[in-house]
């Protein structure tokens, strides 16, 4: 786990104690100098500080948590990437020999904390920011424990930050359960009851890939869409590998292989009831950030019909659900795979750099000249993943400030 860090830069303010004019008082020593400060220690956030300390910037880290990968020690045990390893790991670092192709979630918390370690990363755990805001040449970032100036703000608090369940009418009156698919926990649990997952994407088949193993007394997949899928091996292949090259290729293409592997390995899946997709795969991750899906036996358990496809949720009723056809289904437990808000209003809300979806208008080495210093990444999906693209956005980063010379 990374410690403290043992110099502190003279370009940051932390006195718990000091308000934000004192804090003006030292935009001077500020003006000189590059230091910055990166919002949360995920992925994107110690890769976006290792790429800043090589670069020269001094840089903090600020963590709302007591201890690196919250995020992934939260999520359910069974978990294990959709991406590849060589692909899900943080720049110049590597997982140890034996990982899996697939790496379970407990190694992604090592990876994490071996990289933040073997760098000597300054975290700061415990400091949650609140509020951004620029103030002619600097950034007042308010935090729980007091105000901190920075020339740069890089935010990287996660894309999936806070579960979202959309507000169904007469959900309060349903006798059964909804939950999110984020406090999804063990498989086993499910034996023997009659689940509904809603949300046909990346988190609904991963919730559906361990179910498909699991003896419930009826399983159904709610879907308003049909997903981008992939298998997440093709023989020996594991098809996230390939993921570099799609992400060379132009949208439309990129679409059409993705359309043509989905058909070749699954036949028809309208035939068992799900939707046609809207758009491409390729397309959808650039226009709403919609994630590809990956199948490992959810597509079989379709299929076996085991899991049965039914339409869009109407609505809640005591006694079950309502869906789009007027039919009615009575699960013991509705798991809501319905996405993730970054849940950035408050932090900078006020800034008008979010669109409808609270997801920020620019990212990586993006910026807006009316707000020079405010950086985001790790806001977008990306057909590479989270990790492989953290490193790219990073670097992007450090070029960009080293090259404004602010
Ligand atoms: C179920 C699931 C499976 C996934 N599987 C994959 C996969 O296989 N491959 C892949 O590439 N991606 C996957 N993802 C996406 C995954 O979220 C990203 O890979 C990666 O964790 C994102 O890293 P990040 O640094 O952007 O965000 P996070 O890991 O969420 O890190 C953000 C950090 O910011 C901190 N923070 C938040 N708010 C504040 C604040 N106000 N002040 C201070 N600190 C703050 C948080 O505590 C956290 O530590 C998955 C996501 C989910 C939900």
């Amino acid at each position: 786990m990374s410690r403290r860090p043992r110099l502190r830069p003279p370009w940051f303010a932390t006195g718990a104690s000091m308000d934000v004019g004192e804090l003006r008082g030292q935009t001077e020593e500020a003006s000189t100098s590059h230091g910055a400060i990166v919002i949360g220690a995920g992925a994107a956030g110690l890769a976006a500080a290792h790429a800043l300390i090589k670069a020269g910037v001094p840089t903090i880290i600020l963590e709302k948590e007591s201890r690196l990968a919250e995020p992934w020690h939260r999520r359910h045990e069974q978990l294990h990437l959709n991406t590849h390893r060589d692909l899900s790991a943080l720049p110049g670092a590597g997982y140890p020999a034996g990982t899996p192709a697939f790496p379970a979630r407990t190694a992604v918390i090592r990876h994490l904390n071996d990289f933040s370690q073997a760098h000597s990363l300054p975290v700061e755990f415990g400091v949650a920011v609140e509020e951004i805001a620029f103030k002619r040449d600097h950034w007042i970032v308010q935090t729980n424990t007091g105000p901190r100036l920075a020339r740069h703000v890089v935010v990287a608090t996660g894309r999936d930050r806070q579960p979202f369940i959309p507000e169904w009418k007469g959900a309060g009156d349903f006798a059964g359960r909804i939950i999110h698919s984020a406090d999804f926990g063990r498989a086993k649990n499910y034996a023997g009851k009659k689940v509904l997952v809603v949300g046909a994407g990346n988190s609904g088949f991963d919730v559906l890939n361990h179910l498909a193993n699991i003896e419930t007394r009826n399983m159904w997949l709610s879907a308003r869409n049909g997903p981008s899928i992939l298998p997440k091996r093709i023989g020996k292949i594991a098809v996230h590998r390939l993921s570099p090259f799609m992400a060379r290729l132009p949208l439309w293409l990129a679409d059409a292989v993705m359309a043509t592997t989905q058909r070749l390995v699954f036949g028809d899946l309208t035939k068992f009831g799900m939707p046609k997709a809207p758009s491409g795969g390729a397309s959808r991750l650039t226009s709403d950030y919609t994630a590809i899906a990956a199948d490992e036996g959810a597509v079989r358990a379709i299929k076996a019909g085991k899991i049965a496809v039914v339409p869009a949720v109407r609505e809640f009723i005591r006694d079950g659900v309502i869906l789009g056809d007027g039919k009615m289904i009575a699960p013991d437990i509705v798991i809501a795979a319905t996405g993730y808000r970054t849940g950035l209003e408050q932090m900078v809300g006020g800034l008008g750099v979010l669109d409808g979806k609270g997801v920020p208008l620019f990212n990586g080495g993006e910026a807006d000249p009316k707000l020079p210093g405010l950086w985001f990444t790790g806001m977008r999906p990306s057909i590479r993943g989270c990790f492989a693209n953290a490193s790219i956005q990073a670097k992007a980063i450090a070029q960009q400030i080293v090259g404004q010379g602010r």
